[in-house]
């Protein structure tokens, strides 16, 4: 998972697209990078770290231009390094002439990188997002295409999920799969700039409160001469009849703040929680008490249905990030045990509904009900806001191994015993289905398995 941003048609295109991806994230704290274009040289900076780490007001005062693209990572294809971090740039004879960052997970990416490889092209890192890249510009040079022809060419080769903006040094342009499986909207602002990014948030932050859809299989092209919106017909590259969102994205990896699929996602999680608590009507508890900060709406979902109060009982902190999106289990386990804590003399005899969005590993969840027992809670009622995670994900989360998916090791009673909860109930597939409007529009494969695109081994 990894955030993007496109700014087209400002003078301060790099401090913007910065502001942008600092309000993402959430969605990738490992590396960040931009590539800005004043309309004749295409900079490139890009660091593993933060964005206010990475992106120092001397930086930005380097990257001139009024053309940006950004990109916060989390690593899935390719490993946690500098080489794999995005944006990727195309360099020619006359300097780098075409940029490209996205977010997803190509899934045909081996026979892609062959079939590429075999005409010559070369590579510089593991990263999908370079295979688009290189895909483009070898529909450009070798095979004289248009730069929309060439992004269409890819499209019908390249199958994963992929929310992209990419830049030549007088245009941005932004495109999505077929599927629409990652978040992206763009905007505009008063005075005519343009930005596009995988969240409205990170709009909402730059003063835009509208915002669109990329479509499906489109391509948006923005330069001096104004907006192209190319609608490709999405029916001649999808292989199934709708789209297909990632149903995490309402669950768990958004921020609550954001818009899109056409739902709010603190209203999606509302509704997960008052489906998980239409489950348990004959529960007495005391308390609903949400692990910060993803699940706060889900609980606030749960206990309005109920009528019981909401405690922040749990305070997290923030200097230690996510911890489902730390690249290697040996980093998810020290940032669990730093990242979690209880108010002090809060527990002591209560019976709590604990809520949590979703069980991956089972890294995070017996170490929190063990924080409240210590605490002197007499009962720990552990309620999910998603099905069990049973199958890996290919399109942009990290969850490539099933055996590490506790729901593959351990039965519900096991699990509830394993974390010395007193009961421990999911949403099903079916709930939540209820709670966004257009439920054929997902995908649910983590739960299910049934996969939206085949998978390449
Ligand atoms: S498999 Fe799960 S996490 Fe991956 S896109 Fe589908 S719903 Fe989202």
């Amino acid at each position: 998972m990894c955030g993007i941003i496109g700014v087209f048609g400002n003078p301060n295109a790099a401090k913007l697209a910065a502001i942008g991806m600092f309000a993402e994230q959430h969605r990738g704290q490992e590396s960040c990078g931009m590539a800005v274009s004043d309309g004749h040289v295409i900079r490139l900076h890009k660091r593993m770290g933060l964005v206010k780490e990475v992106f120092t007001e001397q930086v930005l005062a380097r990257l001139q231009g009024s053309i940006a693209i950004g990109h916060v990572r989390y690593p899935t294809t390719g490993s946690a390094t500098e080489f794999n971090s995005q944006p990727h740039l195309l360099e020619t004879l006359f300097g780098p002439s075409h940029a490209l960052a996205s977010n997803g997970d190509v899934v045909n990416y081996k026979s892609m990188r062959q079939k590429l490889e075999a005409q010559g092209v070369f590579f510089n890192s593991d990263n999908d997002a370079e295979l688009l890249l290189r895909y483009i510009a070898w529909q450009i040079y070798q095979n004289g295409s248009s730069i929309t022809e060439a992004i269409r060419m890819m499209m019908k080769d390249v199958k994963g999920a992929y929310s992209a903006v990419f830049m030549v040094r007088d245009a941005l342009y932004m495109f999505r799969d077929p599927l629409n499986m990652r978040p992206m909207v763009w905007s505009r602002m008063e005075d005519g700039t343009t930005v596009v990014a995988s969240e409205s948030c990170a709009l909402t932050t730059l003063g835009m409160h509208e915002f669109k859809e990329v479509p499906a299989a489109g391509i948006i092209r923005v330069n001096k001469q104004g907006i192209t919106i190319v609608e490709n017909d999405p029916n001649l590259y999808r292989p199934t009849k709708e789209v297909r969102h990632c149903i995490f994205e309402h669950v768990y990896f958004s921020r609550p703040d954001s818009h899109h699929f056409d739902e709010n996602v603190y209203e999606v999680r509302q509704a997960i929680g008052a489906k998980l608590a239409a489950q348990d009507e004959g529960l007495e508890v005391d308390l609903v008490v949400p692990v910060p900060d993803s699940s706060n709406f889900i609980g606030q979902g749960y206990a309005n249905y109920k009528g019981l109060p909401l405690a922040l009982g749990l305070i997290r902190n923030h200097y230690v990030g996510r911890s489902f999106i730390k690249p290697s289990q040996r980093y998810r386990d020290e940032s669990v045990r730093q990242k979690y804590n209880v108010l002090p003399n809060f527990f002591k005899g209560k019976k709590v509904v604990l809520v949590d969005d979703s069980i991956v590993r089972g890294t995070t969840i017996g170490k929190i009900v063990k924080l409240l027992r210590e605490a002197g809670a007499s009962e720990v009622h552990l309620r999910i806001g998603s099905p069990q995670v049973k199958h890996s994900c290919y399109f942009g989360i990290d969850t490539p191994d099933e055996s590490v998916l506790v729901a593959n090791r351990l039965s519900i009673p096991e699990i509830t015993e394993a974390s010395s909860a007193d009961s421990l109930k999911h949403i099903s597939i079916e709930e939540l289905r209820e709670c966004v409007r257009l439920p054929d529009h997902y995908c649910y494969a983590c739960f299910d398995g049934q996969y939206p695109l085949e998978v390449e081994s």
